[in-house]
């Protein structure tokens, strides 16, 4: 009896041991850093990860409820991260300029955003170089992140370029006075974080037109009431950072009827979502949505009565 314990004693230590080497290493529990570059011509676009919100398609507008289910079971978003909707920002390498599309959220809708800064600086740029910002809307997971926790701008040598239609609305207390007290808080959220750049003249108004060399806004509004898209063209390629023109990839490409509870003006919306996603299909553009899964970059093809989104597959930059 001693000697057969004796025995097995040993051999179990050594299956422990054995046990112990083959343990995998410890998850690592993080993401991969939330950059993603494309190139448009001569233009080298950095899609920047800013985190994530839930929208609950459920709340979504304009659509028969039996056609709900079926529409997110085919795209496997019926699961526990149902809604769950990226915040892009889109950085433009023009060679002339560093042009960033939105400034990300910063702390305005809570924890689970603010990655734009530490993206920025992952994609191999500073906050400092960054020289021109231009705005598609003024809702706050847009500027909020263009100042710092103490209110300074956390892009010190950028001009922020906005909508003059948006600003009017936005900017202008009194218009927004006897708004609901939803609009009136997206309303402060855009006086403070455009405060520090209007203070020092780094804040320009535009309308829809050409801007810089190879950048043309074009009226979206609907979603709010100066909306702009910034289409960028270079050697006769082209990408449109397109703001909010959809929130809610599963169910709006197929019914572009349907509407956000966050879309000010719904009939507008909608219209210029079906102008544009008409437009891009047509014209073979590539399209930067904000609230595209991340990098929220690829194509819009017509399908059936409606339209579909092609996600820009990963591939290295390649010269052409
Ligand atoms: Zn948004």
């Amino acid at each position: 009896m001693r000697n057969s314990l004796l025995r097995v004693i040993p051999l179990s230590l050594c299956g422990l041991l054995f046990a112990a080497a083959l343990a995998a290493p410890a998850q690592v529990k993080t993401q991969a850093p939330g950059f993603y570059r494309y190139a448009v011509g001569d233009f080298e676009v950095t899609a920047l990860y800013d985190g994530y919100v839930v929208i609950d398609p459920t709340k979504l507008n304009g659509l028969k409820p039996d056609l709900l289910p079926p529409l997110l079971k085919r795209a496997f978003d019926d699961g526990p991260r149902k809604g769950l909707t990226s915040i892009n920002a889109f950085l433009v390498n023009t060679g002339d300029h560093l042009i960033l599309v939105d400034g990300g959220t910063a702390q305005c809708f809570g924890p689970t955003l603010g990655l734009l800064p530490g993206n920025l600086r992952a994609a191999g740029y500073k906050p400092e170089d960054v020289d021109t910002i231009l705005i598609t809307h003024m809702h706050g997971d847009h500027i909020c992140g263009l100042v710092t926790a103490d209110g300074k701008p956390l892009f010190p040598n950028a001009t922020v370029w906005a909508a003059e239609a948006e600003a009017n609305f936005w900017l202008d207390e009194k218009a927004t006075a006897a708004a609901p007290p939803n609009v009136q808080g997206a309303a402060k959220m855009a006086r403070d974080s455009f405060a520090p750049y209007r203070a020092t003249g780094a804040f320009r108004l535009f309308k829809p037109g050409a801007l810089l060399p190879g950048v043309t806004a074009f009226d979206i509004s609907g979603h709010t009431p100066g909306q702009v898209a910034f289409l960028f063209q270079s050697r006769g390629q082209s990408f449109l950072a397109a703001g909010d023109i959809l929130h809610v990839h599963t169910v709006q490409f197929a019914h572009p009827e349907v509407w956000a509870g966050s879309d000010l003006d719904p009939k507008a919306a909608v219209a210029a979502r079906k102008t544009w996603f008409a437009k891009l299909s047509a014209n073979r553009w590539m399209v930067g949505g904000a609230h595209l899964p991340f990098p929220g970059i690829g194509h819009v093809r017509k399908e059936g009565a409606g339209f579909a989104f092609v996600p820009a597959d990963y591939s290295p930059m390649l010269p052409d």
